[in-house]
């Protein structure tokens, strides 16, 4: 018989119910049994909820109290030495202390889980490091569910992937070099699972969905060849792509089974079939773990029928395509949504609910699962054709674009010569990246008028007020180019969101981001237009109160890509052409009104890159397309700014310089200025505003450090081309932190200006 099987469950809580019993630990508002006691009933009730869905083989310890990696490092006792020396088990507090840092002790860093939005904390290896079993948290977890009467596989993550994720602190030390010294620690941790009655542990190795050296693809050996002794069977889970050149490892270990995406890569089907090991088990992820569509179950099933013919019932499972971590609880929880779009979506829950049928159906059992195929197959129909998702105009305008409509008027070199003209800044022109402090008072105010509170009226006479003190500010500080401040704006995809067409929200469909922070990501289910200007009346009415020049401010069209759940019906390059059509036409209506500067936010470019490097040139070529599509309608004298809040430029240069931003400002300050090399080894031909000011932090940089970092800068990049900012928007700082540090920013930049 086919098995029905899942990867991983949201451990947030439908409510958030972890979320808010973490927090209040933090706060010292409750007390470590009552954590553990929400963390219980939460795994109870999961555990629930997958069996009544039909899964055969529910995962145990994909459940974290902050990040499944951590708690991998964790149960290696792979615990830093800053953070003290650890006796028997890592303490909740070490464990915690980890993720977030503790009195003078920096935490340990965070960085995405690979093309996802979900972050994990990355393990820290030196040379000679030992190891040891210091968590049982795997073992406590199946017995608390053996005890509920459910015979749960165990997660965790793979020793490869968990080295090969590492940050090495000795120099010259490859962490996979300590792959002989995880080990067995790997090793005791499986018979301890035995030992509590496991048979069968998932151990997520989905690094193999990226490239691979040869160090790493021997590694896979001398890992498996080891742990494959241990007495409970192993499923090796890759997801989030193809195994492509790694298949020949990943069907070759001497494991009992393999889980493959067939959602990213249905391609690799027939060549992971034709390369499994004799007797070896397949689990099917046909079922998107990464996005919120319900699944054509017809279409989902021919993979499962053509195994099936291959391997036999027996060796099948079938699964989501990886752990639905990345996607919200249940639908049946959205309310208010609009009835069609709801029907058009499947959640963890009711995404299980899909697995269940087509492991049925698999089985010969397709009577008995026949509505919940009926029901997809309408579904699919009604969505294909559905008026809400098909916008004639839209469709035609995206194949209308043509190369004319992706370049600005001029060159650079001849925009620099009339903007100057325009704007008369001095050399060194400060500038802000955006946001101002998003005070208490200012939620506040948002929540009231939400919930109507307040008038409209009155919301909006707030708005004006926060908005002019902050054009007041700006004046009196001495800045060159101006901001409104951001007041309106709840987040910078949401905001657009909600007036662009195309787009839903839900109020449940949380999905962790890290530790306790969750995000609720619109839904991009049609084709997307703007019905009527965004940021106008914002802009407009900041640049009627100053003679200085203001920046429209807007966010760009991968960034309100990356951040939503894009809709599967067409590529994504697509839907993204559609996004920059609507910000093309809301920084041509900002231009009219007179906005002298547009800003276009792209923060995320760089995580939409894919996880093989053969795909990069793709994905840039119709990501950066997609910006200067946005960018490009303006007159040469409109100055176009852009911003990233990152650091690695390296290997995506020429993607960055043929944006062709008029200015571009990206987060610096923590390196140093060190990526600027980047820009100057790569001759960057624009302008560019290095971050002097770690807004991260509350600490204030004063005069001479910022003078510091810029006298840095000067070095690699021309003054002419040199603008002064802080690392990102003022959003998450104090007014009298911003206040301080600007003060200090243009006190660096006159002392500067006056030596040229
Ligand atoms: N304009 C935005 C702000 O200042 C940019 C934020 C971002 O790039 N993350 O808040
Ligand atoms: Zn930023």
């Amino acid at each position: 018989m086919a098995i029905a099987a899942n990867l991983g469950f949201p451990r947030i809580g439908a409510h958030r119910e972890l979320k808010a019993a973490i927090e209040a630990y933090w706060k010292g508002e409750t007390d470590a049994a009552a954590l553990a006691a929400t963390a219980a009933d939460l795994r109870a009730r999961h555990w629930t909820t997958q069996r009544a869905a039909g899964i055969t083989v529910i995962p145990s310890n994909d459940f974290s109290l902050y990040d499944q990696m951590l708690d991998m490092t964790a149960t290696l006792g792979a615990v830093p030495a800053r953070f003290g020396p650890i006796g028997g088990e890592v303490s909740l507090t070490t464990y915690f202390a980890m993720a977030r840092g503790a009195k003078g002790v920096p935490a340990m860093e965070m960085t995405k889980w690979f093309d996802t939005n979900y972050h994990f904390i990355v393990p820290e290896v030196s040379a000679g490091q030992s190891f040891r079993l210091a968590s049982l948290k795997a073992v406590r977890e199946f017995e608390e569910a053996k005890a509920l009467g459910i015979h749960t596989r165990p997660v965790i993550i793979g020793p490869v992937t968990w080295l090969a994720l590492a940050k090495s602190r000795t120099p010259g030390l490859a962490p996979l070099e300590l792959l002989p010294a995880v080990l067995p620690v790997y090793r005791e941790l499986l018979d301890r699972l035995a030992a509590a009655g496991a048979d069968r542990v998932q151990v997520d190795e989905p690094i193999l969905a990226t490239d691979l050296g040869e160090f790493h693809r021997a590694a896979f050996w001398t890992a498996y060849d080891e742990l494959a002794n241990a007495a409970p069977k192993l499923m090796v889970a890759t997801y989030f792509g193809a195994l492509g050149p790694n298949l020949d490892v990943a069907t070759k270990l001497p494991v009992d089974g393999l889980h493959v995406d067939l959602v990213r890569a249905p391609e690799q089907l027939e060549p992971v079939l034709a390369a499994l090991a004799p007797g070896a088990r397949l689990s099917l992820g046909v079922v998107d773990g990464r996005n919120v569509w319900r699944a054509s179950l017809e279409a989902a099933l021919a993979p499962v029928a053509r195994a099936v013919a291959v391997l036999g019932t027996d060796r099948v499972e079938v699964a989501p395509s990886c752990s639905l971590l990345h996607v919200p609880f249940d639908t049946g929880l959205e309310k208010e949504l609009d009835a069609e779009v709801h029907s058009w979506l499947a959640f963890a829950h009711q995404k299980l609910e899909e697995v269940a049928a087509l492991t049925a159906a698999a089985n010969g059992d397709r009577a008995a699962v026949a509505l919940a195929f009926e029901r997809s197959a309408v579904v699919a129909m009604a969505r294909a054709s559905s008026r809400r998702i098909h916008n004639a105009g839209v469709k035609a305008r995206v194949a209308g674009v043509g190369a004319d409509d992706l370049a600005r008027r001029s060159p650079y070199a001849t925009r620099a010569v009339v903007q100057d003209a325009r704007l008369g800044l001095p050399i060194l022109p400060t500038t802000t990246i955006g946001s101002f402090p998003q005070t208490a008072e200012v939620r506040r105010a948002r929540a009231d008028a939400r919930k109507g509170r307040i008038t409209a009226a009155d919301y909006d006479a707030f708005l004006e007020r926060e908005t002019e003190a902050c054009v007041r500010f700006q004046e009196a500080a001495g800045l060159d180019m101006l901001v409104h401040g951001e007041f309106e704006r709840n987040d910078m995809v949401e905001c657009f969101g909600e007036q662009l067409s195309g787009f839903a929200f839900t109020r449940h469909g949380w999905v962790q981001s890290y530790g306790s922070r969750c995000v609720k990501p619109p839904l991009i289910f049609g084709d997307v237009a703007r019905p009527e200007p965004m940021t106008v009346r914002w802009s407009r009415f900041a640049q009627s109160l100053t003679d200085r020049p203001m920046k429209g401010m807007l966010t760009g069209p991968v960034t309100i890509l990356q951040w939503s759940f894009v809709r599967d019906d067409q590529p994504r390059s697509v839907t993204c052409r559609q996004i920059a059509l609507a910000i093309r036409d809301e920084v041509v209506d900002l231009e009219a009104a007179g906005l002298p500067a547009i800003q276009i936010d792209e923060p995320a470019l760089r995580e939409g890159l894919p996880l093989r490097r053969a795909d990069w040139e793709a994905y840039l070529g119709w990501a950066v397309d997609a910006f200067r599509l946005s960018a490009a309608g303006v007159r040469d004298e409109t100055q176009i700014h852009t911003h990233m809040c990152y650091s690695e430029f390296n290997d995506i240069m020429p993607a960055i310089a043929r944006m062709d931003a008029d200015v571009i400002s990206i987060e610096t300050s923590r390196s140093d200025m060190e990526l600027l090399a980047a820009f100057s080894d790569f001759a960057y031909p624009n302008e560019i505003g290095p971050g002097v000011w770690d807004i991260h932090s509350p600490r204030v940089p004063d005069e001479e450090e910022i003078v510091g970092l810029l006298r840095k800068a000067l070095a690699v990049i021309p003054a002419e081309r040199l603008w002064v900012n802080p690392d990102c928007g003022l959003k998450t700082r104090g007014w009298a932190e911003a206040e301080a540090a600007t003060r200090n920013m243009v006190a660096a930049a006159r002392q500067l200006r006056a030596t040229f």
